[in-house]
């Protein structure tokens, strides 16, 4: 599934938690019955409303009628609205713009060097008394933009949390967390949400995409996911991707048209953007191609996300294989830190290469 950076207005601009009532509910009930714990991790789809959860749960837990649905209209409700109450804490680094979630998020460092995150950190929000004497409450978005080092350092709060704290982080890549991590946090995962569900979050936060088959069935169940490849042009680069696929044109043209699609991307540098860019691009591939193995097995087109956009028929299995190799090779040479260009320069080369010998074949 692709990671790409969702627009951090979705959340708190589809206050009604479309799909996800049920799981805060039971949140809450933990909460009520001193069962919450102090560390919670919820994953699911990238857009499928995690952040929006956990949200809902701070400001049932802050309210002052809570632990229940927030009443929206207590003095603690209204300070959570404005972004003012004392004792909750939000970590979102693409929000402030950064494609990493460093350690200047969790821990208070003397060397901080010029462009790092410059706000509070976890560790300094921490030390501080509850303002109102209940739940002291940190979200962390985007976990698994958290480096090692990073995670090692929240790992010190996680196995010493201090009275009332509730650690609540989201993910679509729990992989990406060290195993002592979540070891320490208890599990919850969101499902994809139903065609109509997508439908309704949509029409509140970008009415255009809802009325739209073509978008409703990207979003895949997750609302966030189609406002989120709205903002990076998917659109164009799915166009783009769609023609390697059926072998035409040349891999050198198609990248300096990937590269040039224009978008928002998390980053303070070009090279972060760059490299945040490719990634979106390649997950869009990998996509691309495992609908294509849906298609090889006998699925109809109009039963996948990318249907629309594949060649008419799926390639011989050995060219198939020889594709998914590609394009995860690709995934993880950008993990090693390759240069973004050249990562997918190679793996549209081999796309051409194995599309196009099978075009002249047919
Ligand atoms: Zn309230």
């Amino acid at each position: 599934m692709a990671e790409f950076p969702v627009q951090p207005a979705v959340a708190s601009r589809a206050p009604g938690l479309v799909g996800h009532a049920p799981a805060l509910e039971e949140l809450l009930a933990s909460a009520r019955a001193g069962r919450l714990g102090h560390a919670l991790l919820v994953t699911g789809p990238t857009g499928v409303g995690k952040f929006a959860l956990l949200e809902a749960l701070a400001r049932g837990l802050l309210c002052e009628r809570g632990p229940a649905p927030a009443c929206g209209a207590c003095p603690a409700c209204r300070r959570v609205a404005a972004g003012a109450h004392p004792d909750l804490h939000r970590v979102d680094p693409v929000s402030e713009g950064f494609a990493e979630l460093t350690i200047h998020f969790i821990a208070e460092r003397e060397n901080r060097p010029s462009g790092a995150f410059s706000g509070v950190a976890v560790e300094g929000f921490l030390r501080l008394v509850a303002g109102e004497g209940g739940w002291r409450i940190v979200l962390i978005r985007d976990a698994d933009r958290m480096n090692e080092e990073t995670q090692n350092a929240l790992l010190k709060t996680l196995e010493e949390p201090g009275p009332g704290v509730l650690l609540a982080m989201e993910t679509s890549r729990p992989s990406a967390l060290l195993p002592t991590i979540r070891s320490r946090v208890v599990e919850r995962r969101l499902g994809r949400l139903g065609m109509g569900e997508v439908a309704e979050v949509l029409g509140r936060v970008a009415p255009a995409l809802a009325t739209d088959p073509s978008w409703l069935r990207l979003a895949d169940g997750a609302p966030g996911r189609a406002v989120g490849l709205q903002a990076c042009g998917a659109p164009q680069a799915l166009e783009l991707l769609g023609q390697a696929l059926r072998g035409s044109g040349d891999a050198p043209g198609l990248v300096k048209a990937l590269l040039e699609v224009e978008g928002e991307f998390p980053g303070r540098t070009d090279r972060a953007r760059d490299r945040e860019r490719v990634r979106l691009w390649l997950d869009l591939g990998l996509e691309l191609v495992r609908d294509l193995q849906r298609l090889a097995a006998g699925i109809l087109p109009e039963e996948l996300v990318h249907g629309e956009r594949l060649p008419g028929s799926a390639p011989a299995p050995a060219a198939l294989a020889r594709l998914l190799e590609a394009w995860l090779e690709a995934r993880a040479d950008l993990d090693l830190n390759l240069n973004p260009a050249s990562v997918l320069e190679r793996v549209l080369d081999t796309t051409l290469t194995t599309c196009s010998a099978r075009s002249r074949r047919a």
